[in-house]
């Protein structure tokens, strides 16, 4: 069975940290002991040269284009994961005498109030807890408070596999989006939101690398008592630069924004490519007479984390260490969940939704009504 190239690497379907388009690490491996023009890696010199300074402004520069970010917003590089926005978000955003509004699409939704509580006010304004988070709210099923300072959501529920495709519109509330589970996976309307955040170890390569996009006005909201860390205006003031940020993630942010542009096309030609992959993936479930039981309802599907489950616990175990067999690794459910989830992010090859399919099959061929 072919693997993705004469080096061994596995098909890689873990949720995070993902895989990395194998031309971006053959890059880094080449420029790791001295980036050209610099004499040495970038891991080794100052945050504040001028060399780094031109790996920063390029990767902004490659994200704004790739996304279209308006001029009236502000890009940060900044550390602490994701976790860190559950926190930073309220305590920036927040205001006297208003509520954070919270939509709970799934498990990180749920931990993003859980850090909001204990900020202030805060309203959830649609759970999907009765039906075990298997689909999501249109606007028109959500009643906003008059007085909400921001609406919060998450675009991709990377655990359940439930995701909004689109830019909604939720009127005139900023809307803060974790988009960490399917950041550049698409083309977004940026203007929509007031502000987005993402880890990058998904679809924007390390690790330790959180990248937030805010909309100028919301920076009047943040508080000069606030920890400095966790000033979004502080981080603004300084470009990225008060204190050291993380360098090499932001340096491997650059290759992977570079591929997306460069070798892909751009987002709307990586959104084709990964509707085309999950396609590929849920026709095998819809078509397997209920052995494959997908977790989301069809129109909630998830391009990026594709959960199922088979009949029982025994077959799933099956499933698992056969599955290694043809070097598709890592696709166990998240505990929290069970069952199977393949995470097909940008740098999944179609070879390897193409190898998982037929396992898929095959192995459905073996085991249905025995
Ligand atoms: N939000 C979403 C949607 C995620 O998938 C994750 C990580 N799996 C997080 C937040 C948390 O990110 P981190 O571990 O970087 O804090």
């Amino acid at each position: 069975m072919a693997v993705e190239s004469a080096v061994e690497r596995l098909f890689n379907f873990s949720a995070g940290p993902a895989a990395i388009p194998l031309c971006v690490l053959q890059q880094a491996q080449k420029e790791l002991l001295s980036m050209p023009g610099c004499g040495a890696s970038v891991m080794e010199i100052s945050h504040r040269s001028s060399q780094f300074g031109e790996v920063m402004a390029k990767a902004e520069q490659r994200l704004r284009r790739l996304l279209g970010v308006p001029e009236n917003y502000r890009v940060l590089f900044m550390q602490g994961g994701s976790r860190l926005q559950f926190s930073m978000v309220p305590m920036n955003l927040m205001g006297e005498g208003l509520v954070a509004n919270y939509l709970l699409t799934g498990a990180w939704g749920k931990n993003a109030l859980s850090e909001a509580v204990k900020a202030g006010a805060t309203k959830v304004v649609w759970d999907g807890a009765a039906t075990n988070y298997d689909r999501l709210p249109a606007p028109a099923d959500v009643s906003l408070d008059a007085n909400a300072s921001y609406l919060y959501l998450t675009s991709n529920e990377t655990i359940q596999g439930v995701q909004f495709q689109e830019d909604l519109d939720w009127g005139d509330v900023p809307v803060v989006c974790d988009m960490s589970s399917d950041f550049l996976s698409r083309p977004v309307d940026v203007s929509r939101y007031g502000l987005i955040f993402a880890c990058a170890q998904k679809n924007a390569g390390l690790a330790g690398l959180t990248v937030v996009i805010i909309r100028d006005d919301l920076l009047q909201r943040s508080k000069d008592a606030l920890p400095g860390y966790l000033n979004y205006r502080l981080h603004v003031d300084a470009n990225s630069l008060w204190n050291t940020p993380p360098t090499f993630g932001i340096y491997l942010f650059g290759l992977i924004a570079k591929w997306l542009e460069e070798e892909i096309g751009g987002l709307s030609a990586m959104l084709s490519r990964n509707r085309d992959q999950a396609k590929r993936l849920y026709d095998v479930v819809d078509a397997s007479d209920g052995f494959y039981q997908g977790h989301a309802q069809p129109d909630c599907r998830s391009l990026m984390n594709v959960t199922f489950r088979l009949p029982n616990d025994d077959l799933q175990s099956q499933f698992l260490s056969e599955a290694a067999e043809h070097h598709l690794d890592a696709l166990k459910g998240h505990r929290s969940v069970g069952g199977i989830r393949a995470s097909i992010y940008n740098a999944m090859a179609d070879a390897g939704v193409d190898v998982l399919r037929q396992f898929m099959n095959e192995f459905r061929d073996r085991h249905a009504n025995r």
